[in-house]
């Protein structure tokens, strides 16, 4: 059997910048929890049916972007913890993860100081639910406090249904991942207090073949809230209980870079 294949490929040289906040630890200020979400989306294109040209991006990753600012506006409501906190609008998502990847490389805090880092990416506005999960790799003592944290608000964690997609791989927690950072990438969860499963999963699937990378993902004052608000709730606890420890999350036995965290952690003595 032979295939030929011919394909042609462009080259182009741009610049684009990831936005950083920072709140200062009390006490260890040289040490961070990174919260993320991506700010760039696809820009314009061919028109769609209404003639918009726009992708609007507003759930991925809009959302994301607020929720982070949310919880940066939560943190600095409470005491100050004794590590910082650094917020990160990461751009060039779209086109390969390289904002996260630049910012990995040449990082406000170094990764052996950063104790994690938490991404949200698409954070669908479909009501409370009772359960959350994790995209990112979960073999880790970060997502065991994740899951704790969730617990304590009466939620539980729904393991990733798709691992075949290979999430844990393709967002901007990944950059840091496999630099040996101990990740989150958020889900909200689908199992809602309002309808359950059933309508939780059919209002994703419904995204996601209709809206998704399309013009037509753009805000509705149908919106619901509520469960996002639930969800930065719960995540500014986990990077706030964090902040407030000396605690380095590390990566379960087995965890292909739990060997390059061993060596930051013996670094950082
Ligand atoms: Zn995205």
């Amino acid at each position: 059997m032979t295939l030929a294949v011919r394909f042609e490929t462009a080259h182009s040289q741009s610049q684009s910048n990831n936005v950083v906040g920072l709140l200062p630890g009390r006490k260890h200020a040289d040490e961070a929890i990174v919260y993320g979400a991506h700010w760039d989306h696809i820009g314009t294109g061919a028109p769609d049916a209404s003639g918009d040209r726009i992708y609007h991006g507003a759930i991925d990753n809009a959302s994301g972007v607020a929720m982070v600012l949310e919880i940066a506006r939560n943190l600095a409501s409470r005491p100050r913890a004794d590590r910082s906190f650094e917020f990160v609008a990461f751009t060039l998502e779209e086109v390969g993860i390289l904002g996260s990847e630049y910012h990995a490389v040449n990082p406000v805090f170094p990764l052996a100081k950063t104790a994690a880092v938490i991404v949200l990416d698409g954070t669908f506005p479909i009501g409370q639910a009772h359960d959350f999960s994790n995209w990112a790799q979960t073999d880790t003592t970060l997502n065991d406090m994740l899951v704790a944290a969730g617990a304590r608000r009466g939620r539980h964690f729904t393991p990733d249904a798709h691992p075949e997609q290979a999430f844990a791989f393709r967002t901007d927690h990944s950059p840091f991942a496999k630099r040996g950072v101990p990740p989150i990438f958020f889900q909200p969860g689908q199992d809602l207090v309002d309808g359950g499963l059933a309508k939780g999963s059919a209002l994703v699937s419904t995204w996601l073949t209709q809206c998704y990378r399309r013009q037509c993902d753009r805000y509705s004052p149908d919106w619901n809230l509520s469960g996002n608000a639930d969800d930065a709730l719960l995540l500014a606890d986990v990077g706030y209980a964090l902040a407030a420890s000396r605690l380095w999350p590390v990566w379960k036995p087995g965890n292909e870079f739990g060997i390059i965290r061993a060596n930051s952690d013996a670094a950082r003595q």
